[in-house]
């Protein structure tokens, strides 16, 4: 069975409101090992190069300034099917849609401030990962 990374971050939102523990419970429970940890306060340049992939969408400018309003901590995660397990705890883009039990029914205010992001596929975890984690910085 293959182990592999997918890159994780806790929102501003979620910094906000100490949800940083209770966050970490859930990735956890689900088998996820939690590799590589660190807080940050993004810049404009780094959350604007983050999210190029969504330059064109209307909510884009908003996003960026929603993710450099207070520390986020970005994370490597390690596991069975990372990318995946890890978008089924994160639940559904908007909070209204999550399944119970997911981090973003339980604790995002709304589609935007969702308290976390995981990579879509392992192609763009690795890309992720190697913007704010160099090799050495994570440790299985
Ligand atoms: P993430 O990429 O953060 O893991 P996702 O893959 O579920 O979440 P995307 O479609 O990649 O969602 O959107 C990236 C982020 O942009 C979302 O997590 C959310 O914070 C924000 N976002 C997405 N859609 C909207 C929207 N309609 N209005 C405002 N913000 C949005
Ligand atoms: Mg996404």
């Amino acid at each position: 069975m293959a182990t592999q990374r997918t890159f994780s971050i806790i929102k501003p939102d979620a910094t906000r409101r100490n949800l940083t523990g209770a966050i970490n419970a859930k990735i956890e429970a689900a088998g996820l090992r939690i590799v590589g940890q660190k807080r940050i306060h993004m810049s404009k340049a780094q959350a604007e190069a983050f999210y190029a992939v969504h330059a064109e969408r209307p909510f884009y400018n908003d996003l960026v300034s929603f993710m450099i309003s207070g520390p986020v901590v970005v994370q490597v995660l390690e596991g069975e099917n990372a990318v995946a397990a890890y978008r089924q705890v994160m639940g559904a883009t908007n909070p209204a849609d999550a399944d119970a039990g997911t981090i973003r029914k339980e604790f995002a205010e709304s589609i935007e401030a969702n308290s976390v992001h995981g990579s879509n596929s392992d192609e763009n975890a690795v890309i992720e990962i190697g913007h704010f984690f160099t090799e050495e910085e994570i440790v299985g």
